[in-house]
């Protein structure tokens, strides 16, 4: 059986707060705004995993309402949700990523981030792509004061019948 799945997540940005995208820490004039540690992409590309594996989303698995989850590094969160999609028998086929920001250029970090989230996947780079959209001077994305993400996976599990 295959079976896709969408996440979506943003943050509004501020000053006096890092840029981090797949536990990376970009140069950028203003950070996330969020109680964990902010990391958009991280976030949208758990509800992809959840989503597909029908196992739940980010909200319920990391509640804001619980301490534990305050400056929580999300790449953490990312390993331990694809360790709850890999017990269900899921295997990541591929993940697509679209990062809309004013700022940085993601294709500056494009490598380092499809590495990243490789390793926390334990897969191939190859299996995984991000790219960068800007804003066009539209909304809050294009003031620069937010950051979006979209992801898509396609997950398989060779045990289950289609
Ligand atoms: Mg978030």
């Amino acid at each position: 059986m295959i079976r896709v799945g969408i996440g979506y997540d943003l943050h509004r940005l501020v000053r006096g707060r890092p840029f981090i995208l797949a536990g990376i820490r970009l140069q950028a004039k203003r950070g996330e705004l969020a109680y964990s540690d902010g990391d958009v992409l991280a976030h949208a590309v758990c509800d992809a995993l959840l989503g597909a594996s029908a196992l739940g989303d980010i909200g319920s698995l990391f509640p804001p309402s619980d301490e534990r989850w305050k400056d929580a590094d999300s790449m953490r969160m990312l390993a331990s949700v694809y360790d709850l999609v890999r017990e269900r028998g899921w295997n990541l086929v591929n993940l697509d990523c679209i990062v809309n920001c004013e700022e940085p250029r993601i294709l500056d970090y494009r490598d380092e981030i499809r590495a990243n989230l490789a390793r926390v996947l334990r897969t191939e780079a190859d299996r995984i792509f991000v790219k960068g959209k800007t804003g066009e001077g539209v909304g809050k994305v294009g003031k620069g004061r937010a950051v979006q993400v979209w992801a898509t996976c396609l997950l398989d599990n060779p045990e289950k019948e289609a």
